[in-house]
């Protein structure tokens, strides 16, 4: 990804594609102090581009790494990167994190905090899965417990467990790995949410220890206008067993069916496909 033609916008200003590179003491290598979105633009629109800004700055203040950028002022940057790059269908990758600067030990408080744009084609998250259904493993580590790290925010520390659990699970011929969290219950897949369906209703893990992703609140919003009861709620992994459909939600993964989680199978059912088709058509509407 780092030798190709294209701008990337780093601290205010467009600089080329290869030469968008940052110290090797950059405090975020060392210390995770990085904070990130992943967004789609769909026919030449950011879908719920604000709504990305805002978590990123929310992320940022929940990191004690005040991002010196207002909504406005990255929104600005996403337009300016989708244009200058001549975009239309695009995933847009906006970070910030802490730069290298006057401290190289863990208090950072003297180093500034940075942002970058990049964006780029990228197709179906899960390849084929989108409509097969991709396979899931069950992955060893557990999501944390919010009293031990910022489970809302969208950091990059939160992800280390989610790039061994991806490993683990494609080592086994799965697309990607559904956590456990702390206690047990059914949390989120490496970079998704999870929904499951059974006796046409709607079971979703609480989101108290997971990340509330944007498009996990638009197919709750979707399903509710359907009149389909949605139960937000603590889930444990034996009910799975019960659940005859499962779909993941996310800005890259938009809405794939899952065809299986560890040895329980599940069918790609009516409404996992009308839920996956109307997410298609919202985005682009
Ligand atoms: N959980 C995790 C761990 C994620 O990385 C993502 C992707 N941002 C999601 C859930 C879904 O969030 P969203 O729908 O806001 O992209």
């Amino acid at each position: 990804y780092d030798d190709r033609d294209g701008k990337i916008w780093m601290d205010g200003q467009l600089v080329e594609w290869r030469d968008a590179n940052v110290h090797i003491l950059t405090h975020a290598l060392h210390y995770a102090s990085s904070v990130f979105e992943g967004e789609r633009l769909y026919d030449g629109k950011i879908f719920l581009s604000r709504k990305h800004s805002e978590r990123l700055l929310k992320s940022g203040e929940m990191m004690d790494m005040p991002i010196p950028y207002s909504v406005d002022e990255i929104e600005a940057a996403k337009q300016a990167v989708v244009a200058a790059n001549n975009l239309t269908n695009a995933y847009v990758r906006v970070v910030a994190w802490r730069g290298a600067g006057e401290d190289m030990g863990v208090s950072s408080a003297r180093n500034p905090v940075r942002m970058a744009v990049a964006a780029w084609a990228w197709g179906d998250y899960y390849g084929d899965a989108k409509m097969q259904g991709a396979k899931l493993d069950i992955a060893k580590w557990k999501r944390p417990s919010p009293e031990t790290i910022p489970t809302a925010a969208k950091a990059a520390g939160l992800y280390m467990i989610c790039t061994m659990s991806k490993h683990a699970a494609e080592a086994k011929g799965c697309s990607d790995a559904l956590f456990m969290d702390y206690r047990g219950y059914v949390a989120e897949a490496t970079g998704a949410n999870v929904f499951f369906v059974k006796d046409g209703e709607v079971h979703t893990p609480l989101p108290d220890a997971i990340l509330n992703g944007l498009t996990r609140q638009t197919v709750i919003g979707m399903l509710k206008s359907r009149g389909i009861t949605v139960h937000e709620r603590h889930i444990m992994p034996e009910e799975m067993e019960g659940f005859e459909q499962c779909w993941l939600t996310g800005s890259a993964a938009e809405v794939t069916p899952v065809g299986q989680i560890g040895d329980h199978k599940f069918e790609v059912g009516a409404l996992t496909r009308d839920i996956a088709e109307s997410y298609e058509k919202l985005v682009r509407s």
